[in-house]
């Protein structure tokens, strides 16, 4: 069976974790491979160095090296590097950077200056990682460099005719902890950014089409709008099923319910799932939740939090089964 999945990085990789821990539980679907397809809209280039903060959340997670509490970043991490930049005067200084990971972003931006794609670069990354044994493709959305600002307004100025500036996303999300008022989000480089090698394959050939419980604007927003890849998942054979995002009508973590009011989207789950509308075929929200199933909408209830290996293992599996449930459906009806 051929699992494929788009990921932001937190919400995303915790999920897929819980999926690969579900797998193991099931000696039937052992031969299971799972493509992810990885958000780098987040990426940006500090101190000469291409970091790329989803994809790296994806490869520690999924290669048990992340720090457990904070969700990124690596485990045992020392700050070292950061912390003589900072005598140095070197900027920005709100962006967090810890010597091991340091180390992937020189490795990184040493492959990509010699001319090597980002899917290649990504490839041996994997295998530091041991995702391959694993039965995991990790794959970027693009090799083409993409990055998502955010346009804010001109602050106090404005009505002094200050105009209104776009910074990059990282600066709004890390630095700004998401308060200044997003106007909208542009993304330099998307419209003219080419699906990575296996990207549009990943979703052709899927049995199962999963969405973890991503950023549906600034993750999984920004996967879709690589050009042909909404396509690809709307002609997929495969049945679509994502997780809410939303637990008691909040994002469990981070600022994604300012990332949907900026582009006027209602914070709710059914919301949420109207942004995929036209492909998305089961949807789990969480237990309270009062969204209702529709005619064209699988909706199931459980509990949604990632709050542990275990926990996030049960929630897969539940989209999972949901998942082949309605692939059962389709092949027989
Ligand atoms: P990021 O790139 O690190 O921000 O991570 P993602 O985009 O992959 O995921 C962020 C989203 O995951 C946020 O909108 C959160 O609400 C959601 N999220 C985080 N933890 C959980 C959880 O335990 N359960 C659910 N359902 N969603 C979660
Ligand atoms: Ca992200």
């Amino acid at each position: 069976m051929h699992i494929t999945a788009l990921a932001g990085g937190v919400g995303g990789a915790r999920f897929l974790r819980g999926l690969l821990g579900h797998l193991r539980r099931r000696p039937e679907l052992s031969g299971a491979r799972l493509s992810v397809i990885g958000n780098t809209g987040d990426d940006i280039t500090l101190h000469g160095l291409r970091i790329c903060p989803d994809l790296d959340t994806l490869l520690y997670t999924l290669g048990g090296g992340v720090h457990e509490a904070q969700g990124w970043g690596r485990a045992e991490e020392t700050h070292a590097v950061a912390a003589e930049l900072a005598r140095l005067g070197a900027m920005p200084q709100w962006f967090t950077l810890g010597d091991k990971d340091v180390a992937t972003h020189i490795y990184r931006s040493q492959l990509l200056a010699q001319g090597m794609p980002l899917s290649a670069v990504v490839e041996r990354l994997a295998v530091r990682w041991g995702l391959p044994e694993r039965g995991v493709t990790l794959l970027p959305m693009t090799d083409t460099p993409v990055e998502t600002h955010v346009v804010v307004p001109g602050g106090d100025d404005e009505a002094a005719g200050a105009q209104e500036r776009a910074i990059h996303f990282q600066e709004w999300w890390v630095r700004h902890q998401a308060s200044l008022p997003a106007r909208r989000f542009v993304v330099a480089g998307l419209d003219r950014a080419v699906p990575a090698p296996g990207v549009l394959e990943a979703l052709r050939s899927a049995d199962v089409v999963l969405l973890p419980p991503s950023n549906p604007v600034v993750s999984i927003g920004i996967i879709l709008g690589v050009p042909g890849l909404r396509d690809a998942l709307r002609g997929a054979r495969a049945p679509v099923v994502g997780v809410s995002p939303l637990v008691a009508g909040r994002p469990v973590r981070g600022h994604a319910d300012v990332c949907l009011s900026s582009i006027g989207v209602d914070v709710t789950s059914s919301a949420v799932a109207g942004l995929y509308s036209d492909f998305l075929d089961g949807w789990l929200v969480d237990e309270d939740d009062p969204m209702a199933a529709t005619s064209t909408l699988r909706v199931v209830h459980r509990p949604l939090l990632l709050s542990s290996p275990p926990a996030s293992a049960d929630l897969a599996g539940a989209a999972l089964d949901l998942a082949l449930d309605l692939r059962a459906g389709r092949v027989t009806a």
